[in-house]
């Protein structure tokens, strides 16, 4: 369940915008369809983690990608946060203390609502940016551990936070981080949300002339193409 903060936000950018509610904390749920292909489906289009976080809510389009914390567990990984190890360490670590793991999740899911909340709103909005401030800082806070920079296997580098102690409480650090940037580089006047109104994605515009309007040309913006060309065809 979201925290009292995730509520305080919901009223302003939720409205006319029909929020599914969130599903219940569960390790592993028994719903059937989970396999590959969903995995594969994880998006990550929007150009920086913390949208892309955002998206796993799939605001409009069908199930909350973090339905149970083995989906959170699969997104970190798919988001290359979590290599196989350390996310096969998630996975011990929650059947020994699932109450704790529950509570990741819970969490993870009510951040990710502050931050659509940033997404959506947070340029016009001091409140919403002040909310996300306390929310960055409440999970840098209590986060102890070790920043590294680390070689992949396929010659790339990257970010690593490697937590001390408590091995969950430093899972959202790269998430809230690429918040943190986004505020402190002034990047939220360039954040959007996908044009087509059943989609709900946001994206950070890269564009030189900031007309991004489409989460995925392969999907959203396929379909406008599509719906453009019959209103032509049928002129
Ligand atoms: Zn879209």
């Amino acid at each position: 369940m979201s925290g009292a903060g995730a509520t305080a936000v919901a009223a302003p950018w939720t409205a006319g915008y029909a929020r599914q509610m969130s599903p219940p904390l569960e390790l592993t749920s028994l719903l059937p369809s989970f396999d590959e292909r969903e995995r594969q489906s994880f998006p990550f289009i929007a150009e920086r983690l913390w949208l892309d976080f955002v998206n796993s809510d799939n605001a409009l389009r069908g199930r909350d990608a973090l339905y149970d914390f083995e989906r959170f567990v699969h997104w970190l990984e798919s988001a290359r946060l979590l290599d196989a190890e350390r996310g096969s360490g998630m996975r011990r670590r929650a059947n020994q203390q699932p109450a704790g793991a529950l509570a990741v999740l819970g969490d993870a899911r009510r951040v990710r609502s502050v931050f659509r909340g940033l997404a959506e709103r947070g340029v016009a909005s001091r409140e919403i940016r002040a909310e996300a401030l306390c929310e960055i800082n409440r999970v840098l806070g209590r986060s102890a551990g070790t920043r590294r920079l680390e070689l992949r296997d396929d010659g790339t580098f990257a970010r690593a936070f490697v937590p001390v102690g408590d091995a969950f409480a430093g899972l959202l650090i790269p998430v809230v981080e690429s918040a943190a940037d986004a505020l402190i580089l002034g990047e939220l006047h360039r954040v959007r949300r996908c044009a087509d109104p059943r989609c709900g994605r946001v994206f950070l515009d890269e564009t030189k002339n900031g007309r991004r309007r489409w989460c995925d040309m392969a999907t959203c913006g396929n379909r406008a193409k599509a719906a453009r060309h019959r209103v032509k065809l049928h002129r």
